[in-house]
């Protein structure tokens, strides 16, 4: 029997039914680029209203050693760094750049060329050991990498590890355990080599002797891929899950892997593991190896919409999502990332952005009513951090938030499940999210 977590889980229906092949979407000709895409400050504009800027150059610096700098996604001329509207329908600060016809050209023929040469080029195995730790991280935070699982965490600052915190194993998360969303998929099926490259780049960053590259027994052509471009003799293995939601959590998936379980509060580095997506691999080998900073990423495009447009392109961060081709269905319920822990997006001119994996588009289905609690338990037996979320609801919906705090509502992960598995289609999570951000100390 395959290992997973041992408490809670859930199985959703999977529809994974996008292709694999990743398509390049075209540059938009305007792209608006948010300073905050990461976990820490805003990065900080370093051009003006009307400055030239090329494709690859950075734009804002990141403000403090939790911060992200941001680079410029197409050539262009800076026409604005005001609010713009996210998909949740909120303002943000960003900065806009507008293309002239002469500069998307070029740069469209620049990025198809660098993508051709991605392919078939020679892998180099020395490159982690041509390079110090420091120049690896200097690298990862001079591009601007982020976890590209959906934290948003800044590379650079996870990998500056003290030989005192022992670090053991790195783990990378290919789970991509959430339904419909298929750009890690397509990304280890594509690019299998330059992940165990940038695996490799990481461990060095960090200091870390081991790595294990972690996926569910869904996606058995990427299991075969990653399988083919490990040599033996380097420390990185490959471990298949038993498929189960939510896989891809932190603490679910060092168990899974190590079989050590974090406590409440506690950083995966105090039972010696690190933890970091694969997309997160393959962007930290595209900055080292081909000097590209944090410009593009894989999304999936998908749901209840025709086969042929399910589809994952390379997208330029700052692509707006009215941009990809889709057609909405009927009363569509459009969500940014995947069903279980998306968001409802209201805008859909917003930009892709660091953090994007996809855009799940579903056809408006007449919720069921919701009904009483019926006490069942289901979502007890369900959650994957042995909380109580029918107790954690109430008390966000009655505003009992110190109730809420000692009954451990922030060792919640927003994974949903429990929702997902209530007969009464009680709006669990909504209410523990309301709990968890006003018990904030
Ligand atoms: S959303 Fe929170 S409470 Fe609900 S199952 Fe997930 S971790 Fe448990
Ligand atoms: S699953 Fe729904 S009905 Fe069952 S105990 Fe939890 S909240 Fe109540």
């Amino acid at each position: 029997m395959r290992h997973s977590f041992s408490k809670g889980g859930i199985h959703p229906p999977q529809n994974k039914t996008a292709s694999r092949t990743i398509h390049l979407q075209p540059l938009p000709m305007t792209a608006c680029v948010p300073l905050t895409q990461h976990i820490g400050s805003p990065a900080i504009p370093v051009v003006e209203r009307g400055a030239t800027v090329s494709r690859g150059m950075m734009i804002a610096r990141d403000a403090s050693f939790v911060s992200a700098s941001v680079h410029a996604p197409i050539s262009g001329t800076v026409s604005a760094i005001d609010n713009v509207i996210m998909p949740n329908g909120k303002p943000a600060q960003a900065i806009v750049i507008k293309a002239s016809e002469e500069q998307h050209a070029a740069d469209t023929i620049a990025r198809e060329r660098y993508w051709a040469q991605i392919i078939p080029g020679d892998t180099d195995r020395e490159l982690s050991e041509k390079l110090s730790s420091e120049e690896i991280r200097r690298y990862i935070s001079q591009a601007g990498i982020v976890g590209l699982g959906g934290a948003t965490f800044p590379s650079h600052v996870k990998l500056s590890l003290k030989p005192e915190q022992k670090p053991e194993i790195l783990i990378l998360n290919g789970c991509e355990c959430e339904p419909y969303l298929m750009c890690d998929d397509a990304l280890m099926s594509t690019y299998p080599a330059r992940i165990v490259e940038g695996v490799e780049l990481m461990m060095k960053a960090g200091g870390i002797p081991k790595a294990v590259i972690a996926m569910e027994d869904n996606k058995p052509e990427a299991a075969e891929a990653i399988r083919r471009a490990i040599d033996p003799g380097q420390n990185i293995s490959l471990t298949v899950l038993r498929t189960k939601y939510p896989q891809g959590g932190e603490k679910q998936l060092i168990e899974a892997v190590t079989g050590r379980r974090l406590a409440s509060g506690a950083l995966p580095i105090s039972v010696g593991a690190v933890v970091h997506n694969v997309a997160t691999a393959f962007a930290v080998w595209q900055a080292v190896a081909t000097g590209l900073p944090l410009i593009e990423r894989v999304i999936t495009i998908t749901g209840d919409i025709p086969a042929e447009q399910r589809r994952n392109y390379m997208a330029a961060i700052g692509t707006p999502f009215s941009e990809f081709q889709f057609t909405l269905p009927a009363e569509a319920r459009a969500i940014v990332g995947g069903p279980m822990m998306g968001r409802t997006a209201v805008n859909l001119d917003a930009p892709v952005t660091k953090g994007t994996s996809g855009l799940t588009l579903l056809a408006g289905k007449s919720r069921r009513p919701v009904q009483a609690c019926i006490r069942c338990g289901a979502c007890v037996d369900a959650c994957p951090m042995g909380l109580e979320p029918y107790l954690l609801s109430a008390y966000g919906r009655l505003r009992l938030f110190d109730e809420a705090r000692q009954a451990d509502v922030a060792d919640c992960l927003e994974c949903g499940a429990c929702s997902w598995s209530c007969p009464s289609s009680r709006p669990l999570l909504d209410y523990i999210r309301i709990a968890k951000q006003r018990s904030r100390k």
